[in-house]
């Protein structure tokens, strides 16, 4: 791989609803760390990362978009869309509406996206239901099976992540990847 800055170049998106932590998950990838107290009204819009994907000996580099706060408008525009390779559809394990919602979002990306688009369910802020999360600790609303299993019926990958504890957030990223470089190998 000497001399070579990257392979390709893939977009992602991330979506779900406000506050699953869509801003937490691309700053925690691009800038390994984490904001307790982001400001929701400076979503972080845009980032990217290279990444090696060693048994393809491949460098892919990821521009990853987030809807920095126009979910709640319901408005992603078709451009949000094009040309995307990948999208994170992201829910918080502690809220059973953000996850119920998740069916919403991927009506949207089916309608706008790409038909080839690999889509990876993310199950964000595990951290927070785990024995050590102190005083913050909440309970998990979302469980590991039930989600795996509809992501199984939609044909979605799936992962939980925390971007507080960077747990499984590259994963979410790499799978993905893994998963587009195949589909680009076998010419779809
Ligand atoms: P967005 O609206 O989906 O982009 O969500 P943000 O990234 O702005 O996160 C919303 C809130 O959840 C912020 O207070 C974050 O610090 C917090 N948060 C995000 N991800 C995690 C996580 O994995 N664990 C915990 N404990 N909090 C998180």
């Amino acid at each position: 791989m000497a001399g070579v800055t990257w392979h390709y170049v893939l977009k992602f998106i991330i979506t779900g609803d406000a506050a699953v932590g869509k801003s937490s998950l691309l700053v925690r990838l691009t800038d390994q760390r984490f904001l307790a107290n982001p400001d929701p009204t400076l979503g972080v819009e845009f980032g990217s990362k290279l990444i090696t994907i060693p048994e393809e000996e491949k460098v892919v580099k990821l521009q990853c978009w987030d809807t920095a706060g126009t979910e709640s408008f319901r408005s992603i525009t078709r451009s949000y869309y094009r040309g995307a390779a990948g999208c994170l559809l992201v829910y918080d394990v502690c809220s059973r509406q953000s996850f119920s919602n998740a069916r919403t979002w991927l009506k949207d990306v089916r309608q706008h996206a790409d038909p080839h688009l690999t889509c990876i369910l993310v199950g964000n802020k595990t951290d927070l239901c785990s024995d050590d999360a102190g005083p913050a600790k909440r309970n998990r609303e979302v469980k590991t099976e039930e989600a795996e299993l509809w992501a199984k019926q939609e044909g979605l990958l799936f992962v939980e992540t925390s971007a507080r504890s960077g747990e499984n957030v590259e994963l979410a990223f790499e799978q993905a990847t893994r998963d587009i470089l195949l589909k680009i190998r076998n010419g779809v």
